[in-house]
């Protein structure tokens, strides 16, 4: 004997219509089976469908009220053949709607291509400007030597009878919610439509083989390490009817020893003697373009930046860069020999509270070189 309509799913006697529909949406989605991994979701989804199908119909519900399931049953009504129902997916199509909400049913559609992931390593130069990378990968694509029909090259290929080379089956349900129209991918020819009388011997009939491919990828400017690009449909092919997947390339940049990255700015060190950076010099400092000088003026202090405009690198995809800074270190001398020393020493002597003050210019220019004089 079924159970009571009512405590299936969980309303009062007196129920309203939408309290009724609320209480069975919310079990239907509770148990999905493709949610739900219990064993007796399934039975339990078709109980409530089954209550739902009598108490959202007055006159069932009537009949039910005044006479149980006995009376449903010398009235007619069968719900222990479960005809009016289809499959749970059916119901959930009526009730939720197309797409499914998610749920992943809809069991038989075509599957759609695999995504492939490969990566490249570009040089930091190259984020600068952009590049252009070949990679080669393993792909499931259309077979060359039947061009994806399956069928030996000049063998017949035969229009699928079950079908008749629509590739899909349209049945007709009726549900507690109306009639259905559904189309499924044929089961015999996979949505194809054809069957080919001597399947390809390169791939045996699938259409599809796995095969190595070479494509040039676009890396574009300003791109970070790690950063990945999508390129849609450039992964493995799907079945008949269904698209391929994606081509995932993540980037890798170099390290550059020289560079560290600081958003669009790149930042460099750059080391003098301190007798240099007392005196005054040019050094040559190395940027993505190429050398480049720097005036570096007497009495700079370590630390001191430098900033070369327009060598750094730019926003992802952008034209315009950053700048590069290049950071002072003055390096201390050692390991002095006697004469060194002495020469050291004589300066020392003459320093005044002038020339220890923080600051560039001819005045202290001047007094360090005769000191050295
Ligand atoms: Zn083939
Ligand atoms: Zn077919």
């Amino acid at each position: 004997m079924p159970r009571d309509y009512y405590e299936v799913l969980g309303v009062s006697r007196d129920a309203g219509e939408t309290e009724i529909k609320k209480a069975f949406r919310r079990l239907a989605r509770e148990l999905h089976p493709d949610v739900n991994q219990e064993p007796d979701a399934e039975e339990r989804f078709k109980e409530a469908a089954e209550a739902y199908e009598v108490l959202s119909d007055a006159e069932r519900r009537r009949t039910y009220d005044a006479y149980g399931h006995e009376g449903l049953r010398s009235g007619g009504y069968d719900p222990g053949a479960g005809a009016g129902f289809g499959s749970i997916d059916d119901i959930f199509q009526a009730f939720f709607g197309g797409g499914g909400g998610g749920f992943g049913f809809g069991g038989r559609r075509a599957a759609a291509g695999g995504d492939i992931g490969v990566e490249v390593e570009v040089e930091l130069a190259e984020v600068a400007a952009g590049t252009r990378r070949e990679v080669t990968y393993d792909v499931v694509d259309s077979c060359e030597h039947c061009h994806g029909n399956g069928a030996e090259p000049g063998t017949p290929i035969s229009t699928c009878e079950r079908c008749g080379g629509a590739g899909e089956l349209r049945q007709v349900t009726r549900t507690p919610f109306g009639q259905m129209v559904r189309g499924t991918p044929c089961d015999v020819c996979g949505g194809a439509g054809k069957i080919p009388q001597t399947p390809c011997e390169v791939c045996g009939g699938s259409g599809r083989t796995r095969q190595s491919r070479t494509s040039a990828i676009e890396v574009p400017a300003g791109i970070e390490d790690g950063q990945r690009m999508r390129i849609a449909g450039a992964g493995h092919a799907g079945e008949p009817g269904a698209p391929a997947g994606d081509l995932y390339v993540e980037v890798r940049v170099a390290e550059d020893e020289r560079f560290e990255r600081d958003g669009t700015d790149l930042v460099s060190t750059v080391s003098i003697p301190a007798t240099e950076a007392m005196l005054g010099t040019t050094v040559t400092v190395p940027t993505l373009d190429g050398e480049e000088e720097i005036e570096v003026a007497p009495g700079t202090q370590p630390g001191h930046h430098y900033v070369l405009r327009g060598v750094g690198l730019p926003r992802l995809g952008g034209r315009r860069r950053g700048n590069q800074r290049v950071i002072l270190e003055v390096v201390v001398p050692t390991n002095l020999d006697g004469e060194q020393r002495e020469l050291v020493e004589r300066l020392d002597g003459t320093l005044e509270e002038d020339n220890l003050a923080p600051r560039q210019g001819e005045g202290l220019f001047g007094r360090v070189r005769r000191a050295f004089g």
